[in-house]
């Protein structure tokens, strides 16, 4: 360890990892400490379209070509098979009542497939974080940063041009100076403990509590009667970050491609203390007898590591910056797994402070830039708290739910298409600066909420489906929100042709541009 770091960056996580390189590449000397040893399980593992987006773009800005195979399933097989991920190819959800086995209703109205990408090849991932960590360590490392596991670190002293950092490290004392410390451990982390930052949790946004684990012998739903689809779906229901929807909460189910499924319940507190969730393992079992239709997909899954019980998922730092040290998105605030938005505003984050630290290191306004980062961190996760407890409360009626989801996959598609074709039209996450879009997701999920608390009634989920509709329609690029669809969304270039306008593009401009796009290969094209 050298006396001083440019950086030192506290955590070892994706995020905390990739973030070092980032700094390396930028020309800075930089400090990676963790207080564990990897691998080491992480939770946080599905990922999304514009997760990969992001990840290539910080790779190819960062020259980072070893990270590229990582941004989609078919590279990452081929070039790192040993990395174990699993594949995604959309997001499913099914809805459960308690104690009623699980039946497809005849209008597809208690389930929702939304396709992210057109085949394996170009399919997003689930990672198995124990092994993509330990992988992006290794990477960091050898691109020159400094890496020290098995740390304890004590409390920062802030001096001259940054701060002393002492701690532990193999039995032995160590001491060394960084001009700009990074919280990269998480919620409730390094920083909010050192600095004694309070919590300031999200207005409106309810109690929620989670119990996890990882599981082998988990049924696929398309080997079980209850799941079976009519007609063809647009992708294989298992290959997707499957939800199970019920009443106060949801169930993740996620496949990696060892056999091993990481799985968990996210429930308010209201459900959490009908099931004793602090239980634990007995919990779970309760869980499992309420919904039948669960209980026979987990009938022969054995658990491989203890469970996790979070009595506390949601958490917001007062604050995420100030002279000399900074949070990651992750470190600043946590939301829910709901719609697997951890990691994107990681990597925004991550996207973000890699600019501030580029154009202001030399400069006198990195302070001023920090907290410019702190204000867009925050900005951001209020949007996606706003959205998912609006969720919550649509939890409930399946019908509401789906229909404020297509918020979230509104946003999504729409970002990732004006990253890859027109940047100028890049917003915030969810872009939920937008003045029509923004204000329509804020009132739409704040009208699932009155509903839920009985402050307001609604006309019907047909006339909430229409206003959701109406208010996305502007973003809309994926053909979302459409009755005609019945809840199954696949990927049609016909609607990105359509929509050609809304990304600045005519409509033949939009069909020469795909026809090129690697990103698109093997999807059919309309001819226009
Ligand atoms: C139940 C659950 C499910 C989730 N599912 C998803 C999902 O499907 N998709 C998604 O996008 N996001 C998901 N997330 C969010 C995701 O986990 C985070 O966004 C992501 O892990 C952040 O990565 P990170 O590297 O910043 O932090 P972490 O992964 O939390 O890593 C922090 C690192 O810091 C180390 N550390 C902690 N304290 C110290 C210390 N004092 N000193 C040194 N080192 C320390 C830890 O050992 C760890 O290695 C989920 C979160 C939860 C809670």
């Amino acid at each position: 360890m050298d006396d001083y770091y440019d950086v030192a960056i506290v955590g070892s996580g994706f995020g905390g990892s990739l973030m070092a390189m980032v700094v390396r590449r930028l020309g800075l000397s930089v400090l990676l400490i963790e207080r564990g040893k990897h691998p080491r399980f992480a939770i946080g593992e599905s990922t999304s379209p514009l997760t990969n987006l992001l990840l290539e773009q910080i790779a190819e800005r960062y020259d980072l070509p070893r990270l590229i195979p990582l941004t989609s399933y078919g590279p990452w097989q081929r070039t790192y098979p040993e990395v174990v991920c699993g594949l995604k190819r959309g997001f499913t959800f099914f809805h459960h009542e308690a104690g009623q086995p699980y039946r497809m209703a005849a209008d597809r109205g208690n389930q929702l497939m939304v396709a992210a990408n057109p085949n394996d090849e170009l399919g997003d991932t689930h990672w198995l974080r124990s092994d993509v960590d330990a992988f992006l360590v290794r990477e960091a490392a050898d691109i020159g940063v400094d890496y020290y596991d098995q740390a304890a670190l004590d409390q920062p002293q802030r001096n001259g041009d940054g701060a002393t950092l002492t701690g532990r490290h193999g039995g032995q004392p160590f001491q060394t100076q960084a001009r700009l410390v990074v919280d990269a451990t998480g919620p409730r982390g390094f920083l909010s403990k050192v600095l004694d930052i309070p919590e300031d949790p999200f207005s409106d946004y309810p109690k929620t509590q989670t119990l996890y684990s990882h599981f082998t012998g988990v049924r696929r739903c398309d080997s079980m009667a209850a799941f079976q689809p009519e007609g063809i779906p647009p992708y294989p229901l298992d290959d997707a970050a499957l939800h199970h929807v019920f009443d106060g909460g949801w169930m993740w189910v996620l496949r990696f491609g060892n056999g091993v499924t990481s799985a968990g319940v996210a429930v308010t507190d209201a459900v959490a203390e009908s099931l004793a969730l602090s239980d634990g393992e007995p919990a779970w079992h309760r869980f499992l007898e309420r919904y039948p239709s669960i209980g026979e997909q987990f009938a022969d899954a054995k658990a491989i590591m203890p469970f996790v019980y979070a009595p506390r998922l949601a958490y917001r730092a007062a604050k995420s910056a100030g002279p000399g040290w900074v949070m990651l998105p992750s470190a600043a605030a946590f939301i829910d797994p709901l719609f697997s938005t951890g990691i994107p505003l990681t990597l925004l984050g991550i996207e973000r402070l890699g600019r501030i630290l580029s154009e202001s290191w030399s400069s006198g306004d990195l302070d001023a830039r920090l907290q410019e980062y702190s204000r867009v961190t925050r900005f951001e996760s209020d949007a996606t708290a706003d959205l998912i407890s609006g969720s919550y409360a649509g939890m409930r009626d399946f019908p509401l739910f789906a229909a404020l989801s297509m918020f979230y996959f509104t946003a999504a598609s729409f970002s990732e298409m004006a990253r890859r074709l027109n940047p100028s039209l890049v917003r915030r996450y969810l872009v939920a600066d937008h003045p029509e879009f923004g204000a329509g997701m804020r009132r739409c999920a704040e009208m699932l909420r009155r509903r839920l608390n009985g402050t307001a009634t609604m006309t019907g989920a047909g006339s909430f489906f229409a206003d959701v509709a109406d208010a996305t329609s502007c973003l809309n690029v994926a053909g979302l929100s459409d009755t005609r669809k019945q809840n199954w969304y696949g990927v049609d270039l016909a609607d990105v042709i359509d929509s050609a306008a809304k990304l600045g593009f005519t409509r033949l401009e939009m069909r020469r541009v795909l026809e090129e796009a690697p990103w698109a290969a093997g999807c059919p094209l309309p001819s226009v």
